[in-house]
């Protein structure tokens, strides 16, 4: 079975609640009545869950964008 070390400055696990499969999305979002403009939330996301974890925050009109999580910044968290 494959070890992952986890990593303070990348949880490699999905977000979605209950789920322990890797996160390789990152669903970047804001709330922007909680969030200043620069603030990026990062949700990471496995293939099943990239979908309605995106959907979710959508849906309220906070998302920002989908990326692969090769792609997110030190100013993504
Ligand atoms: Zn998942």
């Amino acid at each position: 079975m494959l070890q992952l070390v986890p990593s303070a400055a990348e949880p490699s696990v999905c977000s979605a609640k209950g789920c322990r499969r890797p996160g390789l999305h990152a669903v970047v979002w804001r709330n922007p009545k909680l969030h200043t403009p620069e603030r990026r939330k990062v949700w990471l996301a496995c293939d099943d869950h990239q979908g309605s974890l995106s959907d979710f925050v959508a849906k309220r009109g906070f998302l920002i964008e989908v990326i692969p999580v090769d792609r997110l910044t030190d100013a993504d968290g």
